[in-house]
């Protein structure tokens, strides 16, 4: 893999983007701001998820006028989603937020970009630059005569440019686009130009299953460039879901630990256990530990032993018993039946031992 990126350092709350820090996982809440039960109800399971920064869409006055109870029950980074409404980037200010993505080409007058820019000084919050294939201005349009990774660049560097005028270079940039070759291709050019924080995501990647093949190979194709320093997973399903994928991205890189990495064989006409069903019902069973742990599950003897060897716990299965492996030790025989609660015990005694120690 290529060696990161520098690129500046950004606190957005007690979290910092870029400057060589861990690479953050973001979410966003996906109900009505205005129901601020449920945007709570959403940003806690994303807590527990293990999500470093969570953004919430601003629409309207009202929906701002909602951010100063959701910063309070909020206990990581809080970002607000605005577009235009210079009035509404104010209110959530106020209400006092980690970070604000608008760009500032499109709020309007100067006046109000620099009311704007300034309330961010104050409060020493970043402003994230979000270029969007799907959204891209006219003039980029009419330029390329479609979206292209030049027009997005260049829209994401006028942006800048608004900033930075205002001696403002708390940046974090996106350049999102929905097709994967696209997306690439402007983070690519983008960490030509500017040394500020990316943001990076596919956008409107669709439903879990294309969705998080498009991420993994975007986002991960970014990551394995070294260019990235956050990363925002975007699917048409729970939020959560969205963490969990931007963890197995970061991890099948090397990029960030957390919870179960389970290494589990295809199964095929070797297999003396019923592999499939006891694999799924293995990751299931163990998403709530945040301990980073491999876990193999093997259908035979003919490479059971030798991830057994390497994970932390494991099993592989033998004419319908299930194998038993802590550190590389055979520690017991168990049933079929059993074999999935026998692992997981063993996980969790694991677990409290590494929390214990
Ligand atoms: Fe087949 Fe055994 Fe390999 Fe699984 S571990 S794929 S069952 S040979």
């Amino acid at each position: 893999m290529t060696e990161r990126r520098m690129t500046r350092a950004v606190r957005v709350g007690n979290l910092q983007i870029g400057g060589g820090a861990p690479i953050s996982v973001q979410s966003m809440t996906k109900c009505d701001t205005r129901n601020v039960p449920e945007v709570l109800a959403q940003i806690r399971a994303l807590e527990e998820a293990g999500c470093d920064i969570v953004r919430v869409a601003a629409p309207t006055m009202e929906a701002a006028e909602c951010f100063k109870e959701i910063r309070q029950g909020c206990r990581i980074p809080l970002v607000a989603d605005v577009h235009f409404d210079y009035r509404i980037a104010l209110k959530v200010l106020e209400a006092g937020i980690d970070k604000l993505r608008i760009n500032p080409g499109n709020i309007g007058a100067r006046w109000k970009v620099e009311e704007v820019v300034r309330a961010c000084k104050d409060r020493g919050v970043p402003i994230r630059i979000g270029v969007n294939a799907g959204s891209l201005e006219d003039e980029f349009l009419e330029k390329y005569g479609y979206p292209t990774p030049d027009g997005m660049v260049e829209s994401a560097l006028k942006h800048v440019a608004i900033l930075e005028e205002l001696n403002f270079t708390d940046i974090v940039i996106s350049i999102k686009a929905s097709r994967v070759d696209m997306m690439i291709e402007a983070y690519r050019k983008l960490a030509e130009k500017v040394d500020y924080p990316l943001h990076v995501g596919v956008t409107e990647a669709g439903t879990p299953f294309a969705g998080t093949i498009k991420s993994a190979v975007g986002i991960g194709t970014i990551l394995a460039e070294g260019i990235g320093d956050t990363v925002r997973v975007s699917l048409s399903t729970d939020c959560t879901e969205e963490v969990r994928v931007g963890y197995e991205i970061l991890k099948a890189l090397g990029l960030r630990t957390r919870g179960i990495n389970i290494i589990s064989c295809p199964s095929c006409g070797r297999v003396q256990i019923d592999l499939v069903r006891v694999a799924n019902e293995v990751e299931r069973r163990l998403q709530h530990i945040d301990v980073p742990l491999n876990v193999a599950v093997m259908g035979c003897v003919v490479n059971g032993p030798g991830e057994a060897a390497e994970a932390d716990v494991a099993l592989f299965g033998g004419r319908g018993v299930g194998m038993l492996y802590v550190g590389g030790e055979q520690v017991r025989k168990t049933t079929e039946e059993e074999m999935v609660e026998s692992l997981v015990e063993l996980v969790e005694q694991k677990v409290a031992e590494i929390k214990a120690s």
